[in-house]
């Protein structure tokens, strides 16, 4: 469990700062706005019921809010979130230490739900389902196993990865949310939101420049953020414009639409090796290192909603704008004439 503590005010550590930065209710969570008047009509309702919230799967690309929902879930219900995750729950057993450890409403929250091991995941069926488990009491001939009811609970599961969840596990979750990335003007209201909560000054320009640079991403907004404000207190008066924050950002080699080296990889790979595409996912992600699943859901998602890469029967193409970014020229004859 992540415990904030408002008295900390040791500004070094970053981790602190996340705990500070966190929204902490539904009002203050920008963005996903769908989600967001979804979760507040099924919190209500189980409130007014008496009963847990639903069994919650929240999955999309990292950084995008998954884990600070699971947190304002348990703190809209007023009741305790106990935190883990799939590769950490390694044996049934941990599992089960887990769920008696619940009282009745609190939130188990598993994350990367998509790495629990077959048996633990099969163990967690009937936990979800019915609230009880089966442990097992004495080894050898002696040993039978026992049923144990559990107090009513809420499994709050995140994923970057929904493709590899089992049909049985995602049929068990009553809301299944799926996060898109943010636009910039949310992640303008983000930055601006935690830039307040830091004390730091930014004017408008300066907050677009940095959500333009995030990948669509909070996590990402935060952290540049951060990094902006170190800069503009030792090289400039502590507030940031957009002066300071290029100047902060083309420091931090930060690319100016925010894509990450893997990103500018996948693009690069597209254009130089397969001539502009098209070319199927499965040979991009070969050629990157990656399995063709995290190409598809972790990597693609961005470069596609962007405009950097166009999806088509034959397989992916770079757009124009692939080319600008990376100040090449597009190759006569190359894969998008093949678009129209
Ligand atoms: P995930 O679990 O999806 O990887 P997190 O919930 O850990 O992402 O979010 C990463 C960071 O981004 C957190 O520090 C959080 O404060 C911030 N964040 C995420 N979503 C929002 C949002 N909608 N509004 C403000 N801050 C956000």
């Amino acid at each position: 469990m992540t415990d904030f503590n408002p008295h900390n005010t040791n500004e070094g550590k970053d981790k602190d700062l996340d705990g500070i930065i966190r929204p902490r209710e539904l009002e203050d969570f920008t963005g996903q706005r769908e989600i967001v008047s979804n979760l507040k009509i099924y919190v209500q309702a189980a409130k007014m019921r008496g009963e847990a919230l639903d069994h919650t799967l929240f999955h999309g690309p990292p950084g995008l809010g998954k884990t600070t929902l699971a947190h304002i879930i348990a703190n809209e219900m007023g009741v305790n979130i106990k935190i883990t995750s799939g590769p950490v729950l390694d044996r049934p057993g941990d599992l089960a230490g887990l769920l008696t450890s619940l009282e009745t409403g609190d939130v188990l929250f598993i994350d990367e739900i998509h790495r629990l091991s077959p048996e633990v995941e099969e163990y967690l069926y009937s936990a979800m389902e019915d609230y009880v488990i089966d442990i097992m009491i004495d080894k050898g001939p002696g040993a039978r196993s026992v049923r144990i009811s559990l107090n009513p609970f809420t499994l709050v599961g995140a994923t970057t990865r929904s493709g590899l969840l089992t049909a049985p596990l995602r049929a068990r979750f009553g809301i299944n949310c799926a996060l898109e990335y943010y636009d910039a003007a949310d992640l303008v209201r983000i930055v601006r939101r935690s830039a307040g909560i830091l004390k730091v000054e930014i004017d408008d320009a300066a907050a677009h420049e940095i959500a333009m640079r995030s990948r669509g991403t909070p996590r990402i907004a935060n952290s540049l953020l951060k990094r902006v404000r170190d800069f503009a207190q030792v090289k400039g008066d502590g507030r940031i414009d957009l002066k300071i924050a290029r100047y902060a950002l083309d420091k931090l080699k930060i690319d100016t639409r925010g894509l990450d080296s893997i990103d500018n990889k996948i693009l690069r790979t597209i254009i130089t090796t397969f001539k502009g595409g098209p070319v199927g996912a499965n040979t991009i992600a070969t050629a990157i290192g990656e399995d063709q699943g995290t190409y598809e859901e972790v990597y693609e998602p961005f470069l596609i909603k962007e405009g950097f890469i166009v999806r088509t029967q034959r397989g992916r193409i770079a757009t124009d704008l692939s080319y600008s970014h990376l100040g090449l020229e597009p190759a006569a004859g190359r894969g998008e004439a093949t678009l129209f």
